[in-house]
């Protein structure tokens, strides 16, 4: 029997995921396992997915499923999302960048964006279009944001931008881009706009190489270069200049919450996999898990994701309500990420030397699981955030 990566911890299903929720969640994951599953090796050997499953996805119903109807999405909420984002975990093709493009880059355009501007964008986004990036990392600003340097410069209707950008992901297949500017470097953070690049319009746009990662090597990552890149002043995200850092300010908890979903969702099916493994495999003539040293691992990790699984969903209800804090969300991140992280390397070792063969699940989950612990603000700059709080 092939232990379910949804069940292995045996937890009743939370308010938060309703009938409709579960649908999905049951939806993307016959689509995942007919559609992208069996050409994951392919994209994980290309390090870069196809522009056909995008659109496969945009008409499953995939893409934007928290953007309202209107603008081509499928008015769901965050719990939508996670359910999408959790399929793909729990599927294990985690280098399928939609969970960026859905939750973080398509909300900036929802919550910022003018109608026009969602008009223009969203329904795009929601099919397959366009594909999504959010560009903030510098070469010379990772962790610290108010150093970024790419400029935009107003000139008549347009902006004039310059700058390189780098670990953008989706970076290679990307053709909207929210890039983060200084339109006034002598006010720091509050000289800081969102400006919308659409790459196809434009001149003056490159891509660099894609980048060779350690993981997730199927979804492509990039350096992105502007050189006087033109783009019309309507292209700004907001009323007026100078609202970008507190834009990403307000957006980064539900991208917190993100890590979290990924990083449970993984640790849930690692232990699944490993669950099994330990069941087949045999050593001095017995299943490696009625060795005591299995089942007391086993029974840790397993009393562990249940712990991060039960904050999760608390989290995920509290987003929902509205009141998630940045300080729950960012220890949401840090703590759950680290799970994950633990959880993955346990199982390899109950895997022995399979467990470091890349033809096992394990192995790629090992991979995979490393930078969550980096992107999207360091562990580090989470625990600085948390501090912030005593
Ligand atoms: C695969 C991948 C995908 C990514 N995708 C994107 C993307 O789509 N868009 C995007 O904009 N960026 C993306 N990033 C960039 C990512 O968000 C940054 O790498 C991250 O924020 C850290 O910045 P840095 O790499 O410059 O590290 P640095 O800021 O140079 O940090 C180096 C080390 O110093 C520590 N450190 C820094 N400041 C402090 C401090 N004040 N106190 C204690 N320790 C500190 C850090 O925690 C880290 O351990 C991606 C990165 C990767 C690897």
């Amino acid at each position: 029997m092939v232990t379910s990566p949804a069940e292995v911890l045996g937890l009743p299903k939370p308010a938060w995921v309703t009938e409709d929720v579960a649908m999905l969640y049951d939806m993307a994951t016959k689509f995942l396992e007919a559609e992208i599953a069996p050409r994951y090796e392919e994209f994980e050997k290309a390090e870069i997915f196809d522009r056909e499953s995008w659109r496969k996805a945009g008409e499953a119903g995939l893409l934007c499923a928290s953007i309202p109807e209107e603008y081509g999405g499928s008015s769901g909420t965050f719990a939508h999302e996670s359910a999408i984002m959790e399929a793909v975990s729990h599927v294990g093709v985690d280098g399928f960048g939609i969970a960026l493009h859905n939750s973080i880059v398509a909300p900036y355009i929802l919550h910022y964006g003018s109608e026009e501007q969602k008009k223009k964008w969203l329904p795009r986004m929601a099919s397959g279009e366009l594909i999504g990036a959010i560009a903030m990392t510098e070469p010379g600003a990772g962790s610290d944001l108010q150093g970024v340097k790419t400029s935009a410069v107003r000139d008549g209707n347009q902006y004039r931008i310059n700058g390189s950008k780098t670990f953008i992901t989706n970076g290679q297949l990307a053709n909207l881009v929210v890039l983060v500017t200084k339109t006034d470097p002598s006010k720091g953070a509050k000289g800081t706009s969102l400006i919308v690049v659409e790459t196809d319009e434009v001149e003056g746009f490159e891509r660099g190489r894609n980048l060779d990662k350690i993981g997730l090597k199927s979804n492509d990552t990039s350096e992105l270069f502007f050189n006087d890149v033109r783009v019309p002043t309507a292209n700004l995200l907001g009323s007026e200049e100078g609202q970008g850092f507190v834009q990403l300010m307000q957006q980064l908890p539900q991208e917190r919450l993100q890590i979290g979903a990924t990083a449970i969702a993984m640790a849930e099916r690692a232990l699944a996999v490993t669950i099994d493994y330990v069941k087949e495999r045999k050593a001095f003539g017995k299943p490696i898990l009625d060795f005591q040293n299995t089942q007391f691992k086993l029974a840790e990790l397993k009393t562990e994701a249940t712990i991060g699984r039960v904050f999760y969903n608390d989290c995920v209800q509290r987003h929902l309500n509205g009141g998630l804090d940045p300080v729950t969300a960012s220890m949401a991140k840090y703590w759950l990420s680290e799970l994950q992280g633990k959880v993955v390397d346990e199982c390899l070792q109950l895997h022995g030397g399979y467990g470091y063969m890349n033809e096992y699940p394990i192995a790629r989950m090992y991979r995979d699981a490393r930078v969550q612990r980096i992107y999207g603000g360091t562990n580090e700059i989470m625990k600085l955030l948390i501090a912030r709080s005593l």
